[in-house]
């Protein structure tokens, strides 16, 4: 028995051992990338409900692996956070999208917020405020026009920070969504002390929607709560015109999926704005 146990421990022991070589090796790559310049941002557009006008853009990162191809993010986003190196992406990712904002204000396209995805762990760094503050300075973008999408589960660590941190942000004139919305642990009991402007609902819940009551039910009590506390709720994920006319009927502030446009590279992006006429809703 005591063999069996002492070969369990080994496997164990050398399990642990692989997977922090693989970590090691991961995170090293992911630094290569940042260095060699292999990612890159490809923005989505949000659509206005009311006005059917582009009026935001989520920037979200695509890795050019040059034997992969391109990597989701879904896959190597949560390796990442394991690791410091998701501090590096996340601040390359403000970087860009601020500064290519502010590119296409430059040249004349409608103003709008670009939204960047932040992590939990870069949520907690106490550089965050000073790192966001330097990028506005040297991209020269106001911060009304950087929006923060911060997930319901970066709160379970620690409510109190979490919710000073959002009122210094907003201090800063930076918006805040709530992004994937009654997914994970809900801060629905919290919801009243957010200093947030927007909530967002993940596309597990628009999936299906027209079809499943319970998701409907779902969807129109968080639309009504949004609305009760003056926030503005986005779908994620529509695919169909019937989503979208289902979405439309319950008031839901703003779209986004696939029905309008994948997301994009920042050229196609732009020309989408320029083609995009909100009388062309689907
Ligand atoms: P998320 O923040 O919930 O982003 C929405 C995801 O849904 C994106 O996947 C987007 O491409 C996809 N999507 C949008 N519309 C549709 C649709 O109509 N149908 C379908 N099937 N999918 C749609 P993506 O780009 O693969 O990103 C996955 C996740 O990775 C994101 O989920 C986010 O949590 C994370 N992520 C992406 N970019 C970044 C980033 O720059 N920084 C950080 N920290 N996380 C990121
Ligand atoms: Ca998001
Ligand atoms: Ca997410
Ligand atoms: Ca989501």
């Amino acid at each position: 028995a005591k063999e069996q146990g002492d070969g369990l421990y080994h496997f164990y022991d050398s399990l642990i051992e692989n997977q922090r070589e693989e970590n090691m090796r991961l995170e090293n790559e992911l630094k290569a990338a940042l260095l060699e310049g292999q990612f890159k941002l490809y923005y989505q557009p949000k659509i206005d409900a009311s006005s059917g006008e582009v009026i935001g853009a989520e920037a979200l990162i695509r890795w050019l692996h040059p034997e992969y191809g391109m990597v989701s993010p879904a896959k190597f986003i949560p390796l990442a956070e394991n690791s410091g190196v998701i501090l590096d992406i996340d601040e390359w990712v403000l970087q860009e999208a601020c500064r290519q904002n502010k590119i296409w204000q430059l040249e004349g396209m409608p103003r709008f917020p670009v939204a960047v995805n932040i992590s939990a762990r870069h949520f907690y760094q106490s550089n965050l405020i000073p790192t966001i503050t330097r990028i506005l300075h040297e991209t020269g973008l106001e911060p009304q026009y950087l929006l923060l999408e911060i997930t319901e589960g970066t709160l379970i660590r620690n409510v109190e920070y979490g919710v000073r941190m959002m009122e210094d942000l907003k201090q800063m004139g930076i918006h805040i969504s709530m992004d994937d919305f009654g997914t994970g642990y809900s801060s629905l009991s919290q919801l009243d002390r957010l200093p947030i402007s927007e909530m967002k609902l993940d596309r597990s819940f628009i999936q299906g929607i027209t079809e499943d009551s319970r998701k409907s039910s779902i969807v129109r009590a968080v639309i009504e709560l949004g609305h009760h506390m003056d926030l503005r709720v986005v779908a994620e994920g529509i695919e169909s015109p019937d989503e979208l006319k289902y979405l439309t009927d319950l008031e839901c502030d703003q779209f986004q999926g696939y029905l309008f446009s994948k997301p994009l590279p920042e050229l196609e992006f732009s020309r989408f704005v320029l083609r995009w006429d909100g009388s062309s809703m689907p």
